[in-house]
């Protein structure tokens, strides 16, 4: 019989120490990102165990960023180089006295990719990007170099030159195995380019400043959280540095001279995942900030949840009630709001297990949904602010 063996040296490859322990039944690690201690993602591929059964043990889950997690957790597979993805076969256990997960799965081929959640890679975004580029209304540029010397990609998306009455600021994948956050960046994108006639109003109203992904290092090494310097770009918006946050230095340079140009920013959204999420929801500041535009936090929070309400009337999975956060940490959104004093700041986050709770609680979640969501985003800015005002 050949032997099992299992590769990592490729886009997102993450897996360490992999050893047979049983019959059929194999242990292995989560290698750390680079330069730092947060952990979660895996993404391997198993050879040599074509209609086999095999049953893994993932060790070491207390020291991930997010252990409760595992209860969550259903890995996918591809059988066809990545093609195409299913969840594994078999079932999953948590077993917190052993300090890991399992998870069984028939193989079908001599390639089999195992990963935490639906990959999402950076080869991927960047044939998306041509694809949205392609549009009339899209211009593509790169803004930077990421630490590797890898392009941030930026798409200004709107219709003809004038004035636009809306400033939309949308990032994804900051951080760095969020991959749900790249599926839902690409339904909203999707949409935003479509012929839907609420889309085209967006267009003709509306300028949309896109980064569809932050952190293109970090995605590639495999990484879950943070890029090739094992720096977690979400914490250093208010003083990124050119030598290890040059992506945050990048997307700042385009940011500012929007506003240092006397433009308006309305809507500031910053898609993530969340390991811990029970289905997608969103949080925001505080508004312990100031929000002069909005009067009280009170009134600020009324205008979020009014936004994220449209969100829920479109996407079914989307859960209204997990909320406000404290704005303590220099993350992205809180820098937009203290910069803009008051722009209407969002961090949607997807699930990426199973859901327990909406109304598909009970099936693992899939990127159709992300994408749904994703629309039900872009479709809420027109419902906020060009229907609500009719
Ligand atoms: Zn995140």
């Amino acid at each position: 019989m050949a032997n099992i063996t299992f590769e990592t040296d490729f886009e997102a490859g993450n897996g360490v120490n992999f050893k047979q322990v049983g019959e059929d039944t194999y242990s292995f690690e989560i290698r750390p990102d680079t330069k730092s201690e947060d952990r979660q993602w895996f993404y391997f591929r198993v050879r040599g165990a074509a209609g086999r059964t095999l049953r893994f043990q993932l060790g070491g889950i207390a020291a991930t960023n997010v252990p409760e997690h595992w209860e969550l957790s259903r890995p996918v597979v591809s059988h066809d180089g990545g093609k195409t993805w299913r969840w594994i076969s078999g079932e999953t256990a948590v077993d917190l006295s052993a300090d890991r997960f399992s998870f069984s799965h028939h193989v079908k081929s001599d390639a089999e990719l195992i990963a935490y959640h639906f990959p999402y890679g950076f080869e991927k975004l960047e044939g998306e990007v041509r694809r949205w580029a392609a549009h009339e209304d899209a211009k593509h540029s790169v803004i930077g170099k990421t630490v590797q010397g890898r392009p941030v990609h930026y798409l200004r998306v709107e219709k003809g030159n004038a004035r636009k009455e809306i400033g939309v600021w949308i990032c994804a994948r900051v951080h760095a195995a969020e991959t749900t956050a790249s599926f839902t960046a690409e339904g909203f994108i999707d949409f935003l380019l479509s012929d839907d006639p609420r889309a085209l109003e967006l267009r003709e109203r509306a300028v949309f400043h896109i980064v569809p992904m932050v952190n293109p290092d970090g995605a590639v090494a495999g990484n879950y959280r943070d890029n090739i310097e094992g720096i977690n770009l979400n914490r250093v918006w208010d003083a990124p540095s050119p030598e290890t946050s040059p992506e945050v230095v990048a997307v700042r340079r385009v940011l500012d001279e929007w506003a240092d140009a006397g433009n308006p920013y309305h809507l500031f959204i910053d898609f993530h995942s969340d390991s811990a999420a029970q289905s997608h929801y969103a949080f925001y500041p505080d508004g312990s900030a100031e929000t002069p535009l909005y009067h009280t936090p009170a009134d600020y929070h009324e205008h979020i949840r009014k936004f994220l309400r449209h969100v829920a009337a479109e996407a079914p999975d989307f859960c209204l009630d997990e909320g406000a956060s404290t704005a303590s940490d220099p993350t992205l959104s809180f820098h937009m709001q203290r910069m803009t004093r008051g722009v209407l700041a969002m961090i949607p986050e997807g699930s990426y297990g199973m859901l327990k709770r909406g109304p598909n609680s009970g099936r693992p979640i899939t990127p159709r949904d992300h994408q749904i969501v994703g629309a039900a985003f872009c479709i809420a800015i027109w419902s906020y602010y060009f229907a609500d005002s009719r």
